[in-house]
């Protein structure tokens, strides 16, 4: 039978619903938006609809879980969003054999056929709707990532759509020995940029854990005075230094969410999930010590909950001693990981992302105090994560056979900000803009770099996090790609194997 993909035209009832993806500010408006969406549900209905496309002289956007936090996608006038969410499959073979994810597949869909198969899971993130196919091809990491690395780490083959010099579609397998160069460059560059990736390939996986401990710690503001919370930060991030050459500590896996202070829930809570590097939650002295260091703040705790999450507490069993004073429960591994649930989506969104090396110095937290205490900021939808890095992420070897450069650094931050009125685009975007800009400018950044996160304190900004305010910076994507021979490499695979530019977006490689 011939590959058929669906078209959906303008004039779909459709089309208004899948026009968009996540994030609501794109397409930015009718004129931006692309005039159909092709659904591929196999490798076959993409490659023909790819050549369709091509052939027909009209731009291709690639998208599979609708989660990109730019205009890469459904900014795409009078274009064709190639939309890949029903090319799902996830294979794991029961003995061991390799496993082949789809790009459509969504993380909570890998999470459960990996486990429910063959007891494996990726090194991924924790939103539960958030497609493999971006996700997986911008170097995705999440609460296993300081005990196994990055998924990229695990990848040895990738099935992708490449388009030549006359504009024809050509299948690749790529992997250590054939297209090397290009095999590297999608672990972690970011998707849209050289071609439709239709499976990511694995020879071994990472063991599941059996059980995780989790805890939620949290601090409120009304007792938090500015040097409190230079002196939490720096604790914070202290241990995350310290303890980046420590294995025992590698399944330890804290974010520390800050929202605004003039919000009357406000908090600054830490949710912790730890496992043992066994599996098992059993021994719990590297999570006692971690809250240990906190023992002097004002703080209270509570079983697990993640922002967004739907907490089941159905299962758990408290852990710890009974003189604990922290609250501590264990349950199953796969549970918590589901339960990270997704944010729905259907909201205006602007994101912006650090990696840093070291612990915070006062300057920095100073500022980012004086921004979440700031009359201006939003009171709901502002929030700063803070998470903590290191560990299995930082194997040096790692950085010359992937996409992702960034391994040195203990901490990863994240800026969020949601809101729902159009016309609140720009005032949120610009207290954003200042916030980021504010925390990277001082002594403690280098004359050349002031504002962004680079430096010998920092590496840069996180692709799946893309922040296109950063492209007013000539150095942008040394931001992304570190100074190294990444990025070359990049423009000489977008040359080789995209020569005619045809997988493009704002903040592509330039060949
Ligand atoms: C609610 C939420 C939670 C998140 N949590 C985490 C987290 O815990 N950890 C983390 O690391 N990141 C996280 N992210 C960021 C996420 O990893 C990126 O947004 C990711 O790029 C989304 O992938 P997608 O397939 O869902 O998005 P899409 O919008 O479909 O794609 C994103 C980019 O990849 C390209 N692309 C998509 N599919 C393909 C393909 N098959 N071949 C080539 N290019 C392709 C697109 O063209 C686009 O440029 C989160 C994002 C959101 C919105």
């Amino acid at each position: 039978m011939p590959a058929s993909s669906v078209t959906i035209d303008r004039k779909d009832p459709r089309f208004d619903t899948l026009k968009t993806g996540h994030n609501l500010r794109f397409p930015a408006n009718d004129a931006e938006a692309a005039s159909r969406i092709l659904i591929c549900s196999n490798t076959a209905e993409t490659a023909e609809a790819l050549q369709r496309i091509v052939s027909s002289g009209i731009r291709p956007t690639v998208r599979s879980g609708g989660h990109c936090y730019e205009d890469f996608v459904s900014n795409n006038p009078n274009g064709a969003i190639i939309d890949l969410s029903l090319h799902n499959t996830v294979d794991a073979g029961p003995t061991g054999s390799p496993f082949r994810i789809a790009p459509g597949a969504s993380l909570g869909e890998v999470y459960q056929v990996l486990y429910k198969r063959a007891g494996v899971t990726i090194p991924a993130g924790t939103c539960a709707t958030v497609g493999a196919g971006g996700h997986i091809s911008g170097g995705g990491y999440g609460l296993l990532s300081r005990l196994h690395g990055l998924t990229v780490d695990w990848i040895t083959g990738i099935d992708i759509l490449t388009v030549d010099s006359k504009g024809k579609v050509i299948e690749r397998r790529v992997d250590k020995l054939h297209d090397p160069d290009l095999f590297r460059a999608c672990r972690g560059a970011g998707g849209g940029n050289f071609g439709i990736i239709t499976n990511f390939l694995f020879d071994k996986l990472p063991t599941a854990p059996r059980e995780v401990a989790e805890a939620t710690l949290t601090f409120p503001w009304a007792t938090m005075t500015e040097e409190k919370f230079i002196k939490l930060l720096a604790l914070f991030g202290d241990y995350w230094e310290g303890r980046a050459k420590d294995p025992d500590t590698w399944g330890l896996s804290v974010v520390m969410v800050m929202g605004p202070n003039n919000n009357p829930n406000g908090r600054i809570g830490m949710h912790v999930q730890f496992c043992n590097p066994d599996g098992t939650a059993s021994n719990l002295s590297v999570l006692q010590e971690f809250f240990q260091r906190f023992a002097e703040f004002d703080s209270t705790q509570s079983g697990p909950s993640a922002p967004g999450s739907t907490t089941s507490t159905q299962r758990t069993t408290p852990a710890g001693s009974p003189n604990d004073p922290y609250q501590i429960v264990r349950r199953p591994w796969l549970e918590a990981t589901l339960a990270g649930g997704g944010s729905g989506g259907g909201i205006r969104a602007k994101y912006k992302s650090a990696y840093m090396k070291k612990t915070f110095t006062s300057a920095e937290s100073s500022a980012i105090y004086k921004y979440l205490t700031s009359p201006q900021i939003d009171s709901h939808g502002s929030v700063l994560a803070i998470d903590g890095y290191g560990g299995a992420t930082n194997i040096s070897d790692r950085a010359h056979d992937t996409a992702m450069p960034q391994r040195s650094s203990i901490m990863k931050l994240q800026w969020q900000c949601y809101w729902r009125d159009p016309e609140q685009d720009a005032g949120r975007l610009k207290f954003m803009d200042d916030f980021f800009t504010a925390v990277y400018t001082g002594s403690h950044v280098s004359s050349d770099h002031q504002g962004t996160p680079y430096g010998e304190r920092y590496e840069g900004c996180y692709m799946n996090y893309p922040d296109a305010d950063m492209l007013r910076y000539s150095y942008w994507p040394q931001l992304y790609y570190g100074a190294g021979d990444l990025y070359p490499l990049l423009q000489r695979v977008k040359k080789q194997y995209d020569p005619n530019n045809i997988f493009h977006s704002s903040m592509s490689v330039r060949a």
